[in-house]
């Protein structure tokens, strides 16, 4: 237990913050490098159907139950 690294310790250089490459909103750290989990799920669905051809009926009313 006295082995435990602190993970608090790290410090994560500033960087300039860019839009979110879904909305151009500012994005947040959380979602980097988008402004939200929403622009997130919505630029990853673009780059499959385009990549994949996947059908685009997917139930997104169960899907973003979470918000
Ligand atoms: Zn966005």
């Amino acid at each position: 237990m006295a082995d435990e690294i602190k993970v608090g310790a790290k410090v994560e250089p500033l960087r300039k913050s860019r839009p979110c490459a879904e909305c151009g909103r500012p994005s947040v750290r959380e979602h980097y490098p988008f402004c939200s989990d929403r622009c997130r799920s919505l630029d990853l669905s673009r780059w499959l159907n385009g990549s994949y051809a996947i059908p685009v009926a997917e139930d997104e009313s169960k899907a973003s139950d979470e918000e």
